[in-house]
């Protein structure tokens, strides 16, 4: 049996109990079947240190860079976005290799930047230059539909400022 076969498992028997399941040789606690164990990124302490691309189990990684609007300041010279003036998308100007970050006049001289997750791999290099530079409306957050509630988060296990906190959450019905 797989490892993520044997947590559903125990999942669906925990469910079956109605309560608590103990994992025997793991010694690990599952809690109740509507419950489950998520691991979030603290914005606060993250370093943006690109390891969210490369440790994650799954590839390309869980983790995405998401921005939040209401931080923003839709610059027309975006710190995440351009490496270096002139501001033209030629890719050698810009720092996601990728191209995951949408830009998008909405305003004189207001441009909206948008994040397209199929293509972001978590490398962070957006959130890094706009944390220095600009607002830091740029963060990486892992994805709950893409997130293999690993018992132990890969990235977790190798994050220098341990930035990987573990929430319980009730699982909807
Ligand atoms: S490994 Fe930790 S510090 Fe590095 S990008 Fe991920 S959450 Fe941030
Ligand atoms: S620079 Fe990296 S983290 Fe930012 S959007 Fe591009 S792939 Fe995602
Ligand atoms: S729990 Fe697993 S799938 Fe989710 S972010 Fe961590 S290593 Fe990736």
């Amino acid at each position: 049996m797989t490892e993520e076969s044997r947590r559903v498992f125990l999942l669906r028997a925990a469910r079956g109990a109605g309560g608590v399941a103990l994992v025997g040789g793991a010694g690990v606690l599952l809690a109740r079947a509507d419950r489950v164990t998520l691991h979030k990124i603290d914005a606060v302490q993250c370093t943006a240190c690109g390891l969210c691309e490369t440790e994650c189990v799954r590839k390309p990684s869980a983790v995405k860079c998401v921005n939040d609007f209401a931080k923003c300041g839709y610059c027309e010279f975006c710190y995440g976005y351009y490496y270096h003036a002139p501001i033209t998308d030629d890719p050698k100007n810009l720092v996601c290799a990728p191209g995951a970050i949408i830009r998008r006049k909405v305003g004189d001289v207001q441009y909206e930047y948008t994040i397209d997750e199929s293509k972001c791999n978590g490398c962070g290099k957006c959130v890094l230059l706009c944390r220095k530079f600009g607002n830091g409306s740029f963060r990486l957050e892992i994805r709950r539909d893409l997130c293999k509630e690993c018992n132990r988060c890969a990235i977790g296990a190798a994050c220098p400022p341990a930035a990987i906190r573990m929430r319980r959450y009730e699982r909807p019905a």
